[in-house]
């Protein structure tokens, strides 16, 4: 059990290490899932430096990310101008068919009137590319909310009525690796309905090698689709933690009453099955065989492992609903994540791991929203766990405490191939349970005073 004075959170004063990131970085994420668009950041050089260079390590794939450059002079009477001939060099250079405008903290705190200045430049600019703007002040949000808002915004912005139905499904995809996006693709595929994926990042951040340089990487979803999202009879969105104003299939379903289903992201056999028993119903098919396969050797990979993992102890951090779909996959297999921790404040992060949770006993379970990586680790070091899961920012605590951390999620910066990590789907969850067992396996051999070589 947990002391409450583990930590002192009134007298608290500083943020170390922060669990989350800048909230413009979703921003950006969102928008290269979009065919032909380019992220132009309103604000100072240094905040698309930061992400260009955080994505890059993470995707390792090149990634533009266009400033309208502050200076001081624009710190004190706005950055319309600079905003203008941004969006004029942008159009210029790359030739986009969609310019992303997310704002930074210096041009919310200044009240730049983002949307106001968009409208001035359509009666002075002429134009064929779409400009879509998302409000994201970093010191009220987090990246994970800054990608929700970035998705509402552009089908906001984008979708338009279509009276006559296609009967497709629209999928709206959590902040995830491009591996799982190319996978829930496949599944789509093969329950043979018709789909508008958004956003699909799956080419333009993990792409094949080029023969020549692109500006703008291909792939995405395409204009056209976000604009007919109408035409669908229903809308699947992953994760439960965004509120109904980001949420984009309950603005698809108050604008053109299209029916919504929102669940979790699909980690382990029970989330996973839950979202082919939707997409089943959306297309009227039987879910395939060969997935039906990859849960009957996932569910006998269970019964193999369980002496391993049952019982086990974990911290887990990262994004919100991230950190849901990994703490009921870890209760799923037996595996106990004492703390769930995240940097994001939604204030739903305990309720919904409680109600997603079998017999959640907060006595074993501790679940925080808001933390930083220092209240982590004074955490983690009373509560002794096996083994840590998350993004490679919590490598420093593990290593001091000489225990293993397991690298999923965003960012992974001191491993190789971080995009292509597989986390959902009957198959993302059997590679992530290997991961689990091998890794408790290695550390036991690794501590084994005698040694061993047979399991
Ligand atoms: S100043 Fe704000 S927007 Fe810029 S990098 Fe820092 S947190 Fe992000």
């Amino acid at each position: 059990m947990i002391e409450d004075t583990v930590v002192k959170k009134d007298s608290y004063t500083s943020t170390t290490n922060a669990c989350k990131l800048c909230t413009p970085l979703g921003a950006c994420i969102a928008f290269k899932g979009i065919k032909g668009a380019i992220s132009l950041m309103h604000g100072s050089q240094g905040c698309a430096t930061y992400i260009r260079r955080y994505l890059i390590s993470h995707f390792k794939e090149p990634i533009d990310i266009a400033s309208s450059n502050f200076s001081e002079d624009t710190a004190i009477f706005g950055g319309g101008a600079n905003l203008k001939q941004a969006v004029l060099n942008v159009s210029n250079q790359y030739k986009p068919e969609l310019i992303g405008i997310s704002t930074t903290c210096l041009s919310e705190t200044i009240g730049d009137d983002v949307g106001l200045i968009i409208k001035s430049m359509a009666t002075e600019i002429d134009h064929d590319y779409k400009v879509v703007h998302v409000s994201t002040p970093s010191y009220t949000g987090t990246h994970e909310s800054g990608y929700r808002g970035t998705l509402r915004a552009i089908v906001e912005q984008i979708a338009t009525e279509e009276k006559s139905s296609d009967r497709s499904v629209n999928f709206i995809s959590a902040m995830l690796s491009p591996a799982d996006m190319r996978y829930f693709k496949e599944i789509l595929e093969d329950f043979q309905i018709r789909y508008r994926f958004l956003p699909d990042y799956s080419e333009t951040l993990d792409g094949a090698l080029w023969d020549e340089y692109k500006k703008i990487p291909s792939g995405g979803t395409t204009i056209d689709e976000i604009a007919n999202m109408s035409k669908a009879i229903g809308t699947i969105e992953l994760g439960y933690i965004g509120s109904e104003s980001e949420s984009v299939s309950k603005l698809l379903k108050e604008k053109f009453n299209i029916k919504d289903y929102r669940v979790g992201i699909p980690v382990g056999v029970e989330a996973t099955d839950n979202l082919l028993k939707i997409i089943s119903e959306i297309s009227g098919n039987n879910v395939p065989a060969k997935f039906l396969n990859e849960r009957g050797r996932l569910l006998d990979s269970y019964v193999d492992g369980h002496k391993y993992v049952f019982g086990k102890r974990c911290v887990l951090y990262g994004e919100e609903d991230f950190v849901v779909a990994i703490a009921c996959f870890l209760s799923e297999i037996g595996i106990i994540p004492v703390l769930c921790g995240s940097g994001g404040k939604s204030g739903k992060l305990k309720k919904v791991i409680s109600s997603r949770i079998d017999g959640f006993d907060e006595k074993q379970i501790k679940v925080m929203d808001g933390v930083d990586f220092s209240e982590i680790e004074e955490i983690s070091k009373q509560l002794k766990p096996d083994f840590f899961i998350g993004n490679s920012k919590g490598y420093s605590i593990s290593r001091e405490m000489n225990i293993p951390l397991i690298r999923i999620g965003f960012p992974v910066h001191d491993r190789f191939g971080g995009s292509r990590i597989l986390h959902t789907g009957y198959r993302g969850t059997q590679a992530l349970f290997d991961l689990i067992v091998n890794t408790l396996l290695k550390e036991k051999q690794d501590r084994s005073s005698t040694g061993y070589s047979y399991l």
